[in-house]
């Protein structure tokens, strides 16, 4: 019996639990500034919930979703993204009826997708997105995209890219499709089975292919904008100015069509570049979308919205350092001299937890050694030190683990001289303190 865990799919643990727990609340911190809430969708969804009546052309959905039939013998899938499911949810709460529109919704959670697994790719991987429906208009595209690029901002990536594009209203698509399939034609003996089967279900798919050689011969293939409705063309630089007034430098890529069959009109990816201009590849991707919420059962509501792709930000974020900030070490470690103090210790530790303070003790008598090495370990900033001596003079040594210094305290005064002992630890700054454990407000407000 193999025990290990599903290909595709990995443990999320210490630091890196830490900061996907960081880039998510960020992310969730920007999305509130610009005025959406969260939905927390099912990871579960009947699978014509993706792959609906017309028939998804998507390799996502054709070939990448986990789906089976449940107990119940009703064909289930787990999410391959959120778009569909949130879009679900809000016709099957009728939120489009109750809520003042357009609705802003934000996501965050796990996606399944069974792709080939390799550096960057998994089969479960994490989400954050938003989604703006029920109003058809470039400054809802030009706020989607300026707050993708906010977050990223937020997360400390300063050399970001915007590529745009549009693939135009139905009918301009509908022309696109025709001249891609004439292109083509000539060609396909040449290319890869996927794309025969995309030239037969959406050509404009082929596009997307990842085959050296098919991307070769897209290159030449016809450009969307010479298939633009006025009515799309116009709706592109509506949005395109839009971004010049927000001073959002873009560039317009007539390869980009995304991924998924509901898009329509504008589309777009942010990328991370390196210092020297290094293309890191797509953080995230969004676009505008109409039609989805009438396919799936609700009034007819366009909608927009962008899905970032969190471990790509992590690794990204971790490769240049923006990670390093994120404190994960304790505040004490609090040491008990000898067992018969270990009770009394380890009720003391709970008190300090409940003044506020991280901490953590051993539950079994170690050597002053062991444990200076486990405050180590943990990251503590102080070590508060005493045995049953101490316990019965109602003392104990207070020792800052960075700078080596050490005073003694008194116990019945121990919440000020924690206080007094942590605003006093460089780089703590009154006005600039957010941690809601420190006190140092306490005494701004005269508590
Ligand atoms: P998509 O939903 O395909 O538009 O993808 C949006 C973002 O999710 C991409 O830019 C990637 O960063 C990320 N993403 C998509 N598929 C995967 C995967 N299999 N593993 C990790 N990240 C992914």
């Amino acid at each position: 019996m193999d025990y290990s865990p599903v290909k595709g799919t990995h443990d999320v643990y210490g630091k890196d639990a830490s900061a996907m727990e960081y880039i998510s609340s960020v992310l969730k911190a920007t999305a509130e500034l610009y005025s959406y809430q969260e939905i927390i969708p099912p990871m579960l969804e009947y699978t014509e919930v993706f792959s609906r009546g017309t028939g998804e052309s998507s390799d996502i959905v054709r070939k990448e979703m986990y789906t089976f039939m449940d107990k119940g013998d009703r064909s289930v899938t787990m999410r391959p993204e959120f778009t569909a499911g949130v879009v679900r949810a809000v016709v099957s709460n009728k939120l489009y009826a109750n809520e003042d529109m357009p609705l802003k919704l934000y996501y965050c959670g796990p996606a399944f997708r069974y792709e080939r697994p390799q550096l960057g790719r998994y089969r479960q991987f994490n989400q954050f997105g938003v989604e703006e429906i029920g109003l058809d208009s470039a400054r809802a595209d030009a706020e989607c995209i300026i707050m993708a690029i906010q977050g990223l901002s937020m997360l400390g990536f300063d050399k970001l890219s915007l590529k745009i594009n549009t693939i135009g209203d139905e009918d301009s698509r509908k022309k696109y499709k025709d001249a891609l399939r004439a292109y083509f034609a000539s060609k396909i003996d040449e290319m890869c089975d996927d794309c025969h089967e995309r030239l037969k279900l959406n050509p404009m798919r082929i596009l997307d292919c990842k085959v050296d050689h098919d991307q070769e011969i897209a290159k030449n293939a016809p450009k969307m904008k010479d298939y633009l409705s006025e009515a799309s063309d116009k709706r592109f630089y509506e949005t395109l100015s839009i971004l010049n007034d927000l001073g959002v430098d873009y560039e317009i890529d007539d390869g980009l069509v995304r991924g998924l069959d509901y898009y329509s009109e504008v589309v777009f990816e942010v990328h991370a570049l390196s210092k020297d201009g290094k293309d890191y590849g797509a953080l995230l991707g969004g676009g505008h979308y109409s039609g989805l919420l009438k396919e799936l059962g609700g009034p007819d509501l366009a909608g927009v919205g962008y899905a970032m792709g969190m471990e790509r930000v992590q690794s990204l974020m971790s490769d240049n350092g923006l990670l390093d900030h994120l404190e994960t070490g304790i505040d004490l470690y609090v040491m008990p001299v000898g067992e018969e103090s270990l009770n009394d210790v380890f009720v003391l530790t709970e008190q300090v937890r409940q003044l506020g303070y991280s901490a953590d003790t051993p539950l079994a008598a170690l050597k002053m050694g062991a444990m200076f090495k486990k405050a180590e370990k943990k990251g503590a900033k102080f070590a508060l030190i005493l045995g049953q001596d101490e316990l019965e003079k109602g003392i104990a040594q207070l020792k800052n683990l960075a700078s080596k210094e050490q005073k003694e305290i008194k116990l019945d005064h121990l919440e000020e001289e924690l206080d007094a002992a942590f605003e006093a630890l460089p780089g703590h700054d009154e006005d600039d303190c957010h941690d809601e454990a420190c006190h140092c407000h306490d005494h701004e407000e005269g508590k």
